[in-house]
């Protein structure tokens, strides 16, 4: 199935200048759904994965299904203040401004394999940031996998030492 006849591009959305890929109409087609977390699960293939990491809170309605089908945990990576436990905090720059990503220190053991799960792969410093709460905890990052990739702003970089897939690219 042809997944990218259920992005629908969004002009200017949060802001000028930016083509926002909104996934909704994909998540409101089980079909498209199902379709896409097979192609999600081949681009893993058969690798062993302890932990699936996913970033609020786009990357939470296949991050959870990932897990539940790789017989892995899930781990919510979350805005500041949001997870209730004790965590660790991973400060990152945006276009204009700083944002920050937490992670609860207990949600990884040293040495579990861990695949990094998100919707949009755009600039690559929130997945960077994600990135290194997970090696911070001791994970080994198997993949960092996304739905989409915005090639054109060359996220890819800031991951560099790690294997990125993702399922459409632009
Ligand atoms: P970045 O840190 O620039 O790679 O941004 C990635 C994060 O912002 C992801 O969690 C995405 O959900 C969101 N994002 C960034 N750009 C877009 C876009 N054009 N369309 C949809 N989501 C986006």
């Amino acid at each position: 199935m042809n997944l990218s006849e259920y992005i629908r591009n969004i002009e200017d959305f949060p802001k000028a200048g930016v083509h926002f890929k909104d996934i909704t109409p994909l998540l409101a087609n089980s079909r498209a759904m199902e379709s896409c977390l097979q192609q999600l699960m081949d681009l893993i293939g058969t690798q062993k994965i302890d932990k699936v990491a996913a970033i609020e809170s786009r990357g939470f309605f296949f991050g959870t299904l990932l897990a539940q089908k790789l017989n892995a945990g899930f781990v919510p990576i979350r805005k500041p203040g949001k997870l209730p436990y004790t965590t660790l905090k991973e400060p990152y720059k945006l276009e204009y401004g700083m944002d920050a990503l937490e992670i609860h220190e207990d949600a990884i053991k040293k040495g579990e394999r861990v695949l990094l799960h998100d919707d949009v792969l755009a600039t690559g410093g929130t997945a960077r940031a994600a990135c290194n709460l997970i090696e911070n905890l001791g994970g080994e990052i198997v993949q960092c996998n996304f739905l989409i990739e915005l090639e054109f702003l060359n996220g890819i970089k800031k991951l560099r030492n790690h294997s990125v897939q993702s399922l459409l690219k632009y």
